[in-house]
């Protein structure tokens, strides 16, 4: 496999689908890793684009038919990478993204250690994580509340991450995160080291 996988993970609201969405505007060689959700689809979102919206009953069966690379219970709903279509993007040579939880990246981290880089994104602050989360508007205050709780567990987990990005002003963020992708790309995984030193 010559491709290479970068983790993105960070509270909900910090910025994650606004720095991707950016990026996929002027093309190049990655395969965004599109998760099946339980969740409920919010406006603007469409099917097979930001999701694979299921139901719990589909999701459970999917899990005990091994489809799933990692999956993991946030915010009361079931998120899950399905494999089949991460291996074909890695033997094409691409940089497989993933948006997903701590739980998600600690489990791809195992299995992918020598391919894997990891990104933590977040906001300077709670205050502003929260004011983003309203702004968005696409949750209720009851769900607002619910991630701004579960933002705290997995800020707590920002050690796990090699790189990480603090949204605050959206250009230099951009920036920045450009950065961290081609370094992501000039990473030297250790089966192809030793194809190049063979062949040198
Ligand atoms: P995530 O994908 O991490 O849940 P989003 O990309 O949906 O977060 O961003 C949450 C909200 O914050 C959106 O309304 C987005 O337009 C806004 N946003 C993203 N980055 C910035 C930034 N650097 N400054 C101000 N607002 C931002
Ligand atoms: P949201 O509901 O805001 O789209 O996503 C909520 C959280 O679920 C985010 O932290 C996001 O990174 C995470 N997530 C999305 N897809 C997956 C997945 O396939 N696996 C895991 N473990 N987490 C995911």
């Amino acid at each position: 496999m010559s491709g290479a996988i970068l983790v993105i993970s960070g509270p909900s609201g910090c910025g994650k689908s606004s720095l991707l969405s950016e990026l996929f505007k002027h093309g190049g060689n990655y395969y965004f890793s599109i998760s099946t959700t339980t969740r409920a689809i919010r406006d603007g979102e469409k099917e097979g684009v930001d999701y694979y919206y299921i139901t719990k009953d589909e999701f459970e069966q999917g899990i005990k038919e091994g489809q799933f690379l990692e999956y993991a219970k946030v915010h009361d709903n079931y998120y899950g990478t399905s494999l089949k279509p991460v291996l074909s993007a890695l033997s094409e040579g691409k940089l497989v993204i993933f948006d997903i939880d701590v739980q998600g990246h600690a489990i791809v981290k195992q299995k992918f250690s020598d391919i894997t880089t990891s990104l933590f994104i977040t906001t300077p602050t709670k205050e502003i994580l929260k004011q983003r989360l309203i702004k968005r508007a696409t949750d209720s205050m009851d769900v607002i509340e619910h991630r701004l709780k579960n933002a705290k567990y997995e800020m707590a987990r920002i050690h796990e991450y090699e790189y990480l990005l603090i949204n605050d002003d959206f250009d230099k963020s951009y920036q920045k995160f450009c950065s961290i992708i081609d370094a992501t790309r000039l990473k030297i995984s250790s089966g192809e080291i030793d194809k190049f030193i063979q062949n040198w």
